[in-house]
């Protein structure tokens, strides 16, 4: 058994902290979801079809820059996306992929978020795209997923569910807790009319200010693992 460092471990417990917390906070549900974290060439994911109140350190899978995986476990099905998302994308270090209720539900609709509220810009633009639809755990998802996130930091995918990116696991949970709330204000506000959406200059007025107002998410959470 391989040892691990502790920058490692630490960074093995906050993926396994950030779906302990999706789960508790009802923004996900069961095993479904995964999240991983850029690591020496390659990445840590979490792994395939496990219960996250079970999952512990060493069962986290570090998957290389070539897709191999090195673990006791399996790499989550979808590490396809994951390890797209780190190649395609320099700005993102960390990725969270959920099974969030309303943007799954939007999601059915093959619909993506438009600017009906200026908080639609954390997510990097004037909407949030719903991806295409692809199986689950394919290489067509991931290449769906990259040209869904395009200028984004979080998209939709089609009859499935959502994903977010961020400096930190952290950072991408908070991200995916703020979709998940703008897609339930949507759904709601649909259900008894037609939202009056923001103009492109007045997405690009909020747009400005984010940049110096907040570049990422803060932490969702403070839960240590004991
Ligand atoms: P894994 O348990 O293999 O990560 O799959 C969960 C999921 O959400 C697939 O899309
Ligand atoms: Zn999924």
């Amino acid at each position: 058994m391989n040892v691990i460092r502790p920058k490692e471990r630490e960074y093995r417990q906050s993926l396994i902290r950030a779906c302990l917390e999706a789960n508790r906070s009802g923004i996900n549900q069961g095993t479904s979801g995964n999240a991983s974290v850029r690591w020496d060439e390659g990445m840590l994911i979490t792994p395939s079809a496990m219960p996250y109140t079970s999952m512990t350190p060493g069962d986290i899978v570090y998957v290389g820059s070539e897709g191999q995986p090195y673990g006791s476990r399996r790499p989550s099905s979808e590490w396809h996306f994951h390890h797209a998302i780190f190649a395609a994308r320099p700005d993102a270090k960390a990725v969270i992929h959920l099974h969030s209720p309303a943007a799954t539900a939007l999601a059915t609709l093959r619909m993506g978020v438009p600017p009906f509220h200026y908080m639609v810009a954390m997510a990097g633009g004037d909407t949030i795209r719903c991806a295409d639809y692809a199986t689950f755990g394919t290489p067509e998802l991931a290449s769906n997923v990259i040209d869904g996130l395009v200028g984004r930091k979080a998209v939709l995918l089609a009859n499935h569910g959502q994903i977010a990116i961020g400096e930190t696991v952290e950072a991408a949970l908070a991200l995916a807790i703020e979709v998940e709330s703008l897609c339930e204000q949507y759904l709601r506000a649909r259900t008894i009319g037609e939202p009056v959406l923001l103009s492109s200059d007045q997405m690009a007025a909020v747009l400005e200010k984010f940049t110096d107002y907040k570049s990422d998410p803060e932490p969702a959470t403070n839960i240590r693992l004991p």
